[in-house]
C-alpha cells in the first residue's frame, strides 16, 4: 500500500481517443483500446480509474441514436483551431449525452454580432462551449454562438490548463494570473457536464 492516498478519479468525462494512461500502470478494461502501449477511451463516457486493481474502464453515458439537427443546442469541446474557425467535438445534444461524437465547426462570423478580431478571443482548444446547430449540409454541423445563452461554459488557461475565472471584462487564471478573452455564456461555469 502506498502511503499517499490514491487519487480516485471516478467519473471524469472522457471523449473517444482521449489518453487514459499506459499499460505499465493500468489494465485496460471495457470502453478502452490500446495503441503503442497507451490506453485510450473508445467512447464518450466516464473514466473509472480503479487504483486498487489497477484497471481503467470507461462507462458510456447514455445510449440512443441522437444526431444534431438544425436549431438544436449542443455542447462540445473545442478542438483544432484555425485563424477563423474551430472544430468542436459535440458530445451532448439538448440534455442527451452522446455515445458517439459529432464534429461541428464554428466560424468566426457566426460567433457574435460584435466584430471579432480572432477566434481565439472567443474560445480556445479544450474549452467547452454551448452552441446552436445552424446547418447540417453535407453532414457538416455548422454551429453558431450568436444567441445570448450561447458561448463558452468552461474555459481553461492556455498557459497552465487551470479553470479560468470570469471577471468583469476578461477571464483570469487564479493559478498563474494569465488573462485571456472569451465569449462566455451567462451561466459560465455552472452547467453540469
Ligand atoms: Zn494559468
Amino acid at each position: 500500500m502506498s502511503l499517499k492516498s490514491p487519487e480516485q478519479k471516478n467519473g471524469r468525462l472522457v471523449l473517444p481517443g482521449e489518453r487514459l494512461g499506459v499499460i505499465e500502470e493500468f489494465i485496460p478494461d471495457s470502453g478502452t483500446y490500446v495503441k503503442d502501449s497507451v490506453i485510450y477511451s473508445k467512447i464518450v463516457g466516464r473514466a473509472l480509474m480503479d487504483l486498487l486493481n489497477k484497471r481503467v474502464s470507461v462507462y458510456p453515458l447514455t445510449t440512443g441514436a441522437v444526431t444534431p439537427k438544425v436549431s438544436t443546442v449542443v455542447i462540445g469541446q473545442v478542438g483544432n483551431a484555425q485563424s477563423d474557425n474551430v472544430l468542436v467535438r459535440i458530445f451532448k445534444i439538448g440534455n442527451k449525452k452522446l455515445t458517439g461524437v459529432f464534429t461541428g465547426i464554428l466560424h468566426v462570423s457566426d460567433v457574435s454580432d460584435r466584430y471579432i478580431d480572432s477566434i481565439s478571443d472567443v474560445c480556445r482548444p479544450g474549452d467547452l462551449i454551448r452552441a446552436k446547430v445552424i446547418s447540417t449540409k453535407n453532414q457538416i454541423y455548422h454551429l453558431s454562438t450568436l444567441d445570448n445563452n450561447l458561448g463558452v461554459i468552461y474555459a481553461f488557461c492556455s498557459r497552465c490548463g487551470n479553470f479560468l475565472e470570469l471577471k468583469r471584462y476578461e477571464m483570469q487564471c487564479p493559478k498563474c494570473g494569465n488573462i485571456e478573452k472569451r465569449k462566455t455564456a451567462p451561466d459560465y461555469g455552472t452547467e453540469e457536464i
